[in-house]
């Protein structure tokens, strides 16, 4: 009885540890590895929480030793896959090894089982995290005690229940806390997303321009890039003509029109009501342009089915280009509506280029 008790109280003892085990896979999550990186990171991190509770562990008889590093190499095995499995295996292993004494191979043994049980759960049960589905982990987990016929003597059949328990808590408890810290990641950025969104069409709207601003004044080297300023021609009287839905449609396509014009990387946004600012990277102004050209072609080409009739919508375009003293993406996006200006009143249907003319000739104009 008292034996059990004693696991029992050195077990909570490792709540500290636990706490800090969680705190480390927030960071861990946080900092959006590559998977191969993260199941690096994931795998050290739980072989480390093992070896810990190795070194201050609980001695039932001489050289057999207790402790919950089953308990982390299949939750290593669970939450960061099979490289995690093996990376926090191979480091429990090595420390038991080092540790020495007579249960060695057993727990060697122990550990490896430990993995396979991990890896086997996670890949039956689909990677279930929720209560129900660690408690059977943490039951299977009793499954490695039959490692214990590698030790030289049996272990104490008085202990096996307080075993059993400290795998049913150690896995649900710590279990528990990482499917937490899981999801509140992937809620966090999931919030993240749509907030950068615009809900009609999809894109991305001016909070990811501010980003994008943060990444070009940090940026030590800069990169070249060039804005596209996109303004339908008469969108107002097209709404007024055929109505808000039209008018929505319209946003919609065209919105599929440029991202489908651009590249991945290229950031496409709802700047306004019906204007579409892009950030073409790595281009040079001869570039943004032939790209801008290439989208008011194909807009011009798009037919909307109204009520009664086929319609035909253009746009204007401003293009501007950033330069190595550029240190906001905000005065290239001026000069680009700038330059929407100058194709504004030339007509419209247009591309226009931003130059140092483009000031003078608007300034003249106000004047
Ligand atoms: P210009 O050729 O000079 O650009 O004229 P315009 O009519 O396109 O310009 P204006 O800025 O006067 O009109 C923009 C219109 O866009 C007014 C507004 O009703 C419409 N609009 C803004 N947001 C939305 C939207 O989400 N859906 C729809 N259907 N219309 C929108
Ligand atoms: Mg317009
Ligand atoms: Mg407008």
């Amino acid at each position: 009885m008292l034996e059990n008790l004693e696991i029992i109280i050195a077990m909570l003892e490792k709540v500290g540890m636990a706490a800090l085990i969680v705190l480390a896979y927030r960071l861990i999550r946080y900092a959006r590895f590559s998977i191969v990186r993260s199941s690096l990171a994931i795998g050290l991190l739980f072989g480390f929480g093992a070896v810990v509770t190795m070194v201050d562990p609980l001695e039932v008889l001489p050289g057999i030793i207790v402790d919950i590093r089953a308990v982390m190499v299949a939750l290593a095995a669970l939450f960061g896959g099979p490289l995690a499995a093996l990376i926090a295996s191979a480091v429990t292993i090595a420390m038991r090894i080092y540790i020495g004494g007579a249960g060695a191979l057993a727990g060697c043994v122990s550990i490896a089982l430990a993995a396979v049980i991990g890896l086997v759960y996670a890949r039956l049960s689909g990677g279930r995290r929720d209560p129900v589905g660690l408690a059977i982990l943490g039951l299977l987990l009793s499954l490695t005690l039959v490692a214990g016929v590698f030790a030289p003597v049996p272990i104490v059949s008085s202990t096996t229940p307080a075993l059993i328990i400290r795998n049913l808590l150690g896995t649900m408890i710590l279990g528990y806390l990482l499917a937490v810290e899981e999801r509140r990641e992937a809620e966090y950025r999931a919030y993240k997303r749509e907030a950068e969104r615009d809900p009609l069409t999809g894109l991305k709207n001016r909070r990811a321009l501010e980003a994008f601003d943060r990444q070009v004044t940090t940026e030590a080297e800069r990169r070249p890039f060039a804005v596209l300023m996109i303004d339908i021609d008469g969108f107002k009287s097209l709404n007024d003509l055929h109505g808000h839905a039209f008018g929505d449609m319209v946003l919609r396509r065209l919105a599929e029109v440029v991202r489908g014009r651009m590249r991945g990387f290229d950031l496409v946004v709802r700047y306004g009501g019906e204007e579409f600012c892009v950030v073409v990277k790595e281009a040079t102004l001869h570039n943004a342009r032939r790209i801008a050209e290439d989208i008011r072609l194909q807009i011009m080409e798009e037919r909307f089915q109204a009520a009664t009739e086929e319609i035909g919508v253009t746009v204007s375009v401003g293009v501007a280009e950033a330069n190595a003293s550029t240190l906001s993406v905000f005065h290239v996006i001026e000069h680009a509506d700038k330059a929407l200006y100058d194709a504004k009143n030339d007509g419209r249907n247009r591309v226009c280029i931003y130059s140092l003319e483009t000031d003078r000739r608007q300034k003249l104009h106000q004047a």
